[in-house]
């Protein structure tokens, strides 16, 4: 069995003051609004406006959808020749929920929560449960953000050179687009950019991907906070972890979570994660190219 043990690692670490892009820091630092590197957002894309309009409808989102175009394979490819990702918080505050490790026989449980609220999210998929590859199209329509998170997730294999993850990479690429008819450019590191496991493997391999992944037209979004891993604790203690470690008052949280087999907690942790974001405020939305783009420090 696969696990982001790495994820929950890092997100520890994010605890203890590891930065993000958007120059977030924990509370026990506070400030956080240097580094901004704006540019004009180009889209807020309508898949938002049609969260609201489906709330109840537990079926599917084609009827949103039709209302208006879907603008997202052309906005959302990967292009080299795009580098306008956003730096800068949103307007409002606004969680963008992430779902590694799918699809798997969780995600559709996911995607009922998410319709039962009118909810859009993203998801970080692998190659790991072919049966499921339905689903990331599934998910595309119901209008998720489909995200890339390479197609084994084993350490030992994406990490063992340069080459190997661009191999990995690819292959979960092709299968992307096989669902959903292309390459998204929005990918997340297996253990996150920060991780110190693939120094096992290849010394100084984030280093280069985080610059070769960008310069190929990738983004890579780690994450501001995390309720944990869904394998290893109940639900009660992902929403305790998830509460712990939102209560830093971004404007702007990408919140990790894990759609992977074993992972019933974060379903079941779900409705109550998302009770606890709305009370505190928040509005959701899935990543797009003008979602602040949280990066840790690399440490390999
Ligand atoms: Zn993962």
């Amino acid at each position: 069995m696969k696990k982001c043990l790495a994820c929950t690692v890092l997100a520890v670490l994010l605890c203890l003051g590891i930065l993000c892009a958007c120059g977030h820091a924990p509370a026990s630092q506070e400030g956080g609004a240097d580094g901004s590197q704006q540019q004009a957002s180009p889209t807020q894309t309508d898949l938002e406006s049609t969260s609201s309009s489906n709330a109840t409808d537990g079926s599917s989102s084609a009827t949103a959808q039709q209302q208006s175009p879907d603008t997202r394979a052309a906005d959302f490819a990967v292009d080299p020749t795009r580098k306008d990702w956003n730096f800068e918080a949103p307007a409002t505050k606004t969680v963008y929920l992430t779902f590694d490790d799918g699809p798997s026989e969780n995600t559709q449980r996911v995607l009922d929560v998410l319709d039962r609220y009118g909810i859009k999210a993203t998801f970080f998929v692998t190659g790991m449960h072919p049966d499921y590859f339905p689903m990331i199209a599934k998910c595309h329509e119901a209008g998720h953000t489909i995200g890339m998170h390479t197609y084994t997730h084993d350490y030992d294999k994406v990490y063992a050179s340069v080459d190997a993850y661009w191999n990995d990479l690819n292959q979960i690429a092709d299968v992307v687009r096989s669902q959903i008819g292309y390459v998204p450019c929005f990918i997340r590191f297996p253990g996150g950019s920060s991780n110190t496991i693939s120094a096992n493997y290849t010394k100084g391999i984030m280093t280069e991907l985080a610059q070769e992944v960008q310069d190929a037209g990738y983004q890579y979004y780690d994450w501001d906070a995390s309720c944990g891993d869904g394998a290893e604790h109940t639900a009660d203690e992902l929403v305790e972890a998830s509460m712990a470690d939102t209560s830093y008052g971004y404007k702007s949280i990408v919140f990790l979570m894990h759609d992977g087999v074993a992972k019933e907690s974060t379903v079941e942790a779900l409705p109550r994660i998302i009770e606890y974001f709305k009370q505190e405020g928040y509005e959701f939305a899935p990543i797009d190219r003008s979602t602040c783009v949280p990066h840790h420090g690399i440490g390999n």
